[in-house]
């Protein structure tokens, strides 16, 4: 469910229609709905009432202060996996006591920054690791409290490049080691576990390899706690799909709690996941303006002004994106086209052999379901500027991430004396 959608001909998010932003802002341009944002954080608390569990929005998602403040007001808390992102949680007004570390090769700086603040949960993925986590976190006099990312050697996810929980990934402790690292755990100071975490992939459109991996860590926290560890708390991951096209049909939030209901009955766990995609993809578009049509031997090329730096899912993960005119068009004559960007890499294509009503350089483009991975993925490629992001909230709409100047993209770059 989101909020776009043709009024009197126009595509609007929410009440304001996507041409207003792009005469204003220009294209390409990223826009949010927050309608949208809030619907999905508050469908997923809403499935799991009455269970104890924290929602630790993914900020790597889309970690845009606005976005996450709006996330934050819903009582989101987050999951990051850099010190950055952890203090753009921070700044958005997440409280670090619903803040959770993921992520495989954590800095000692990091790690210190995280247990300054105080966070809920360090996401632990390798023995060395916590090694290290516990040596940081004695010499500033704390206890980290951890929990250990297991791989439950289950394949599961949308694409291989986002597939995680298979043996052979670098994802989290072989499932065969998981017990011996809680037995390290219980030997060092500095470190005390408190749950048991697992994220088996993103964009997975079948709850049945959850269920297997989620009903592997349960059997795995009630040896645990047979061997004396105090296990409170499982995490479960985020990976829930969502449709890119009108014919995807990925389990509704509610299967999904239900089936954690199960798993977890009995537990007296409390339950943290940690979804990114299924708040916030369907909650953005990319709205692009077309350049012109460049007919070739063997296909129409739609050459448009945003590029794989700007959105590079369909270059990473041969991502399909639907694409509609902002401009509603009678159903009728379509044209095939590639729409592709400027940039200098074949890669650099949005759509093949797209059938599309007949685009003219002038119209603009929305890229739908771009707001998860798709403007914390862009880059300064080619020399252009990072894409603007815009918050729509009802009527009313902010520029949440301004386009920089020329200056501003190379205001971090010098030329050396030798040089000059
Ligand atoms: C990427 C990631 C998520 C979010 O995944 P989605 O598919 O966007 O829900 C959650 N947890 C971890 C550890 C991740 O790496």
């Amino acid at each position: 469910m989101h909020h776009f959608d043709y009024r009197n001909g126009r595509l609007h998010c929410e009440d304001v229609a996507l041409d207003t932003i792009a005469d204003e802002v220009g294209t390409p341009v990223y826009v949010y709905s927050s309608a949208t944002l809030r619907r999905h954080a508050r469908v997923i608390a809403g499935a799991f009432d009455g269970m104890s569990c924290l929602i630790a929005y993914s900020v790597k998602a889309n970690g845009n202060l606005g976005v996450l403040r709006t996330l934050a007001e819903e009582g989101c808390g987050a999951d990051v996996v850099s010190g950055g992102e952890l203090m753009r949680a921070r700044r958005a007004g997440i409280p670090a006591s619903r803040i959770v570390f993921s992520g495989v090769g954590k800095t000692r700086a990091e790690m210190r920054l995280a247990l300054e603040e105080g966070i809920h949960q360090f996401n632990i993925e390798s023995a060395a690791e916590l090694a290290v986590l516990a040596e940081v976190a004695a010499s500033t006099g704390k206890t980290a409290k951890v929990a250990v990312r297991v791989n439950p050697d289950v394949a599961a996810g949308g694409h291989p490049n986002i597939s995680t929980g298979k043996s052979g990934d670098k994802f989290g402790v072989p499932w065969n080691e998981a017990r011996k690292a809680y037995a390290q755990i219980a030997e060092i100071d500095g470190v005390e576990a408190v749950g048991v975490d697992v994220h088996i992939g993103s964009q997975i459109d079948d709850i049945t390899p959850m269920r297997a991996a989620f009903e592997k860590v349960m059997g795995l926290v009630r040896e645990l706690r047979q061997e004396g560890h105090d296990i409170q708390r499982v995490d479960l991951g985020g990976g829930l799909a969502i449709p890119y096209k009108s014919t995807d049909n990925p389990p509704p939030p509610s299967d999904y709690a239900n089936m954690i209901r199960e798993v977890t009955e009995g537990l007296g766990l409390e339950v943290i996941l940690e979804p990114g995609r299924v708040i916030a993809g369907n909650a953005g578009v990319l709205v692009t303006e077309a350049l012109f049509v460049k007919p070739g031997p063997a296909r129409n090329f739609l050459m448009v002004d945003a590029g794989m730096n700007d959105l590079m899912r369909p270059a990473l993960y041969q991502a399909h994106h639907d694409i509609l005119p902002l401009r509603e068009r009678p159903a009728g004559d379509k044209m095939r086209y590639d729409i592709v960007g400027p940039i200098c890499e074949s890669t650099d294509k949005f759509a093949a052999e797209r059938d599309m009503p007949p685009i003219e350089g002038g119209d603009r483009l929305a890229i739908m379901s771009a707001g998860a991975y798709g403007a914390v993925l862009s880059s300064q490629y080619n020399a252009r500027p990072l894409v603007p992001e815009v918050l729509v909230d009802g009527d009313r709409y902010a520029v949440i991430r301004r386009r920089p100047d020329f200056e501003e993209m190379i205001a971090l770059e010098s030329i050396p004396d030798w040089l000059s």
